[in-house]
């Protein structure tokens, strides 16, 4: 059987990606959805043929236990809601999938881990790249050491922000962050996927506000440096005001380049010795696949729970480095 997938926060990112992936899923389907916006409703169950009874908003929604049409909630609203979100599943006994980051504090991440494991429960973490062919070559060039061993690497994640002042993203304290929080944890996971281990020690860096009346409580930019045991640095880039979604390694023998490397379609990647050469995939279709495959096997998940609190520990250590202008060791 499929499994039923409900999406909780109907934004973007839920009406354009994850929506449409639910109809090219194979082992699990859109079933129900959780709003906290009524006027969202008919158009939704309308277009996806979702019954009244799998429809619910943020104050039944624990009610959702009672539901054997639903399996999964998968959580999409803003960053430091997450937490009350992927608990509330859990404790209605449901499985979840967390967006990215998976929250603003590594005490959110632990109390999510938490209630997972308590309801008996999986938790993984949207982080669909995993499931890309161009970034699973690079996983294995750099933690297969093919060219030899890595000797640096370069990322960068960037785009133009242009949502109203009063949007979510822009507020510290349901983001968590700026753009680091944002996209730039596209570079820190590129750069862990590439190395196979976690960095000892970060610098950082905050970018120039050219526009502090826009950007009043997260950065508009940020530089970092992740450092390896060994001596390998990761040199680190993400902004809201710039666009930019690339990932190079360097090894002994050939060097490799993802670019653009983070985004929905049209990865492309390359290495000293030609283009690479693999089919476009549904990276969000492929992610919730896996998932409802480990769901009904019991298997664990390649992106838990835990890898959402290792990243959200480096992001804030990224900031805490730029903060104080000072080394972090992680
Ligand atoms: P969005 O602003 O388009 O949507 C956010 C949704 O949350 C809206 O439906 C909004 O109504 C709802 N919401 C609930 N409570 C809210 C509150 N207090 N304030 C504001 N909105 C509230 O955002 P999005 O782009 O869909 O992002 C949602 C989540 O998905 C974020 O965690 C984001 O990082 C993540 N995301 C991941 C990817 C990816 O590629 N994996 C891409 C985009 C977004």
């Amino acid at each position: 059987k499929k499994l039923g997938i409900a999406l909780l926060g109907l934004g973007k990112y839920s009406e354009g990606q994850l929506a449409p992936a639910l109809q090219e899923t194979q082992n699990c389907y859109l079933a129900g959805i959780v709003t906290g916006s009524p006027d969202k409703v008919d158009k939704w169950k309308r277009k996806y043929d979702i019954p009244d009874k799998n429809v619910y908003n943020y104050e039944n929604f624990d009610q959702i236990k009672d539901n054997p049409d639903i399996d999964i909630v998968y959580v999409v609203t803003p960053n430091a809601l997450h937490r009350e979100f992927v608990v509330r599943a859990a404790q209605a006994k449901k499985h979840v999938i967390c967006e990215k980051p998976m929250a603003t504090t590594v005490e959110d991440c632990q109390a999510m881990i938490d209630a997972c494991k308590q309801n008996n429960v999986q938790l993984s973490v949207g982080y669909r790249l995993h499931f890309e062919p161009h970034n699973q070559r690079v996983m294995e060039l750099g933690q297969k050491e093919v060219f030899g061993p890595v000797k640096s690497i370069k990322a960068a994640d960037s785009f133009k922000i242009s949502v109203k002042p009063d949007d979510w993203r822009l507020s510290k304290e349901l983001a968590g962050g700026g753009p680091l929080m944002d996209v730039g944890i596209y570079c820190v996971q590129g750069v862990i996927y590439t190395m196979g281990k976690e960095p000892i020690a970060i610098t950082a860096k905050y970018g120039e506000k050219t526009r502090p009346d826009y950007f009043k409580t997260v950065e508009q930019s940020i530089s970092w440096q992740m450092q390896f045991e060994g001596g390998v640095i990761a040199d680190c880039v993400s902004s809201y005001n710039d666009e930019a979604g690339m990932l190079y390694g360097e090894a002994q023998d050939s060097w490799w380049r993802l670019d653009p490397a983070y985004s929905y379609k049209g990865i492309k990647g390359e290495t000293s010795q030609g283009k690479m050469d693999f089919e476009e995939v549904n990276q969000q279709a492929r992610q919730m696949d896996n998932f409802a495959d480990c769901v009904r096997n019991n298997k664990p998940t390649q992106v838990p729970g835990e890898m959402g609190l290792r990243d959200v520990r480096i992001l804030l250590a990224i900031y805490e480095a730029a903060r104080t202008n000072q080394k972090v060791g992680v």
